[in-house]
């Protein structure tokens, strides 16, 4: 099989896995003062000094929660509901729906004005398109990097505008972490997401990186751990297996970019010379090293995902998290693509497994492909 959606879900890591299983069969919830708990407690520590010092960030602004969805909504609805003064929310227009559904959700409910802020056609934020709107805007949510283009956004150009009116910045760096270098201190950051099963981690673990003064209310309320920020009691060996996975996607990130991006690079030429009237996406502008989102003329992405699928090809039209309803895409859309063309999306991810062999697998089957599903096409429409 060639997986080449590792931005969905990436496998995880085998040492990881060895890790978990091993901290599994420890007793004691981290929050008991007896010996076993305390155990427990200091293996939750020492994830979290390690997840620090992996990103560039003190150890008590790591807050566990359970994936990356989680971290966002933390971060967006947190921020909102922190603040008396909350009034109009800034986000990128092309935010996973974890940032893009929280702030409309504030909308919704409690008035929230959200500002949708401009990308260019390869995907990336205007800064310039966010400055009008500064004066008024409380919050801000721009991603580190597009899960869709793998396109990376001007966080620091971002954070530097928005820190001129004191406003505080949220980034989702779910894509980012791990596949190309994050410094959190050094972005100015007040808040950044990511998630343990897009590096290597089981699925269901993430953290929130939060400033120590970020003033963030709970969204979950309970017994009060995580700063009081994030009720629960702790998930002790996912913390541990999410510190090891992001140690060594962070240790290996260097070469692992090089090697990624030199498959993606020659996969996505060999597409480019068999595959005719096919646009890469993103490509003039820096992505993350295993992504390709591609937009095939003449094509509805289902049907070339049915038939990548048939010949042993797990690959995407797009954010996993909406596969499987057939909407356009919205950040081709925002690229200012009409709707036909952002059905036409395919995403090939690349990852840790990925090797010269997935390569060879696409170029010899997406061309008959592209022809059948251009042909189906044809038919539908007459
Ligand atoms: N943000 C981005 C950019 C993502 O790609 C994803 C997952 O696809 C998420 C957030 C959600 O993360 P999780 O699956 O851990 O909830």
């Amino acid at each position: 099989m060639t997986y080449l959606d590792h931005a969905a879900t990436t496998g995880v890591h085998p040492q990881v896995a060895a890790a978990y299983l091993q901290e599994l069969d420890r007793l004691g919830n981290p929050s008991s003062m007896h010996g076993p708990g305390r155990r427990s407690r200091q293996v939750v520590e020492e994830a979290r000094e390690s997840i620090a010092a992996d990103l560039g960030a003190h150890p008590t602004e790591v807050i566990f929660t359970s994936g990356g969805t989680e971290a966002d909504n933390l971060a967006v609805l947190g921020t909102w509901f922190g603040r008396p003064d909350s009034q109009v929310v800034a986000i990128s227009a092309v935010e996973h729906h974890a940032v893009l559904e929280a702030a409309h959700a504030l909308g919704a409910t409690h008035g929230a004005q959200v500002v949708e802020v401009a990308v260019d056609e390869s995907g990336v934020v205007q800064p310039s398109a966010l400055e009008p709107h500064l004066s008024r805007v409380t919050q801000v949510a721009v991603m580190w990097a597009n899960n869709e283009s793998g396109a990376l956004q001007p966080i620091l150009e971002v954070v530097e505008l928005a820190a001129a009116h004191g406003i505080p910045v949220h980034s989702d760096a779910v894509q980012a972490v791990g596949r190309i270098p994050i410094d959190f201190a050094a972005s100015g950051l007040t808040s950044l997401a990511l998630s343990g099963h897009k590096l290597g981690a089981p699925v269901g673990l993430g953290a929130l990186l939060a400033k120590r003064d970020a003033v963030i209310a709970p969204v979950l309320h309970g017994g009060g751990q995580e700063r009081g920020v994030r009720s629960g009691t702790l998930n002790s060996a996912g913390a541990h297996a999410l510190a090891l996975a992001i140690r060594l996607a962070v240790a290996g990130q260097g070469a692992e970019a090089v090697r990624l991006a030199g498959l993606r690079d020659q996969l996505q030429d060999g597409i480019v010379a068999s595959v005719p009237d096919v646009q890469v996406r993103s490509a003039a502008v820096d992505r993350l090293p295993g992504h390709l989102l591609l937009t095939i003329a003449g094509t509805d992405a289902d049907a070339v995902l049915f038939g990548l699928d048939a010949a042993g090809i797990a690959a995407s039209s797009g954010s996993a998290c909406t596969a499987g309803v057939t909407q356009p895409s919205h950040v081709l859309v925002a690229m200012g693509e009409d709707a036909r063309v952002a059905r036409s999306a395919l995403r090939l991810t690349l990852g840790r497994t990925s090797a010269i062999a997935d390569v060879d697998h696409v170029l010899a089957v997406l061309p008959g492909v592209v022809q059948r599903a251009r042909a189906a096409a044809r038919v539908g429409v007459s």
